[in-house]
């Protein structure tokens, strides 16, 4: 399939890779140069601009961009997406925004018949690399269905959410509840820990018991009780505390706007802040530990 590919930074570079290594031909475009040419360097095709990946005849375009004031710019701009694509070319949003603005932007791409998909991943840098992310996909069955193979070169795990901004809505539930459970293992740990008690005793009581959560068996934020966790390489990779951050800010901001209370999202999203105007926004989330510990490395 020819597929057009905007935004080429951590996570897009990866997967554009390997859909390359899928057999899919490529045309891409990001504003890095230096990431179209690593593309090229794998054989795809350098479209320039916008309105250059527009102007192809790709099947199906996908955009993997920072934020929601990007990806309006891309799909609703001017010289973007939707101003100058034929009707039936299919789009794929992969960036994780508000679910108000995946809808806004869908709606105005079903309009000018353009299948339109949100799916946001969760996996990281490295699932984008292996080819294992997971796909939380909003939009109809159909072009759902549509999608499928293309997304399975990417990821693993695809999951329909349901109509169009359901994908953005379960990212941002699991995120919101991913910060929540990292903010109280680190502070069930430290209070352990303050108390008397070795950390990874401590950690291996929670792991058995009712306590236990992603944040305390798989990403543990207390220093040495795991390998290969970013605890134990001074909270370097891994998911930064900025885009935690800024993943709490959509939770809080949909949230608003369906009237109902996230007390505890709306905490976590200032213990981040606080933690990332410290200067920790590039450390791995789970540095949010150092809030109790004091460490102020
Ligand atoms: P990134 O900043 O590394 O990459 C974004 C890319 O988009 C950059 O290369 C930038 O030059 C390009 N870009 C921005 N505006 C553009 C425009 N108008 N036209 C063309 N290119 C443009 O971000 P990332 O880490 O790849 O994340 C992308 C999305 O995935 C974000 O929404 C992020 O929240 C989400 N996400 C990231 C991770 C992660 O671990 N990094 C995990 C899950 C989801």
């Amino acid at each position: 399939m020819h597929i057009g590919f905007i935004g080429l930074g951590n996570m897009g570079s990866p997967m554009a890779h390997n859909l390359i290594a899928a057999g899919h031909q490529l045309s891409v475009f990001d504003l890095s140069q230096a990431a179209v040419d690593a593309l090229v360097a794998a054989g795809a095709a350098n479209a320039a601009s916008v309105q250059g990946i527009a102007a192809l005849d790709c099947e199906l375009i996908i955009t993997m961009l920072p934020a929601a004031k990007q990806v309006k710019a891309v799909y609703l701009g001017e010289e973007g997406l939707l101003a100058n694509i034929r009707p039936g070319v299919r789009l794929i949003d992969s960036s994780t925004i508000d679910p108000l603005s995946a809808r806004e932007v869908a709606a105005a791409a079903e309009q000018q018949n353009n299948p339109m998909l949100d799916a946001p991943v969760s996996g990281g840098t490295g699932g984008a690399a292996a080819g294992t992310l997971t796909f939380m996909v909003g939009g109809s069955e159909g072009d759902f269905a549509h999608a499928l193979p293309v997304l399975q070169s990417m990821g693993k795990n695809i999951v329909h959410c349901g109509p169009a901004g359901n994908g953005q809505v379960a990212k941002v539930a699991n995120n919101m509840l991913l910060a929540i459970s990292m903010i109280g293992t680190a502070e069930a740990m430290n209070l352990g820990v303050s108390l008397g008690m070795e950390p990874e005793v401590l950690a291996g009581i929670i792991n058995t018991s009712s306590g236990r959560c992603w944040s305390s068996d798989t990403y543990n934020p207390y220093p040495g009780v795991m390998e290969n966790v970013p605890a134990a390489r001074g909270y370097s990779g891994g998911f930064g505390t900025d885009l935690m951050l800024k993943d709490l800010g959509l939770a809080t901001e949909a949230a608003k706007h369906a009237q109902q209370p996230v007390l505890l999202g709306a905490l976590a999203q200032q213990l981040y802040q606080s933690f990332s105007s410290q200067g920790h926004g590039a450390l791995d989330f789970s540095a949010i530990i150092k809030l109790y510990t004091g460490d102020t490395e």
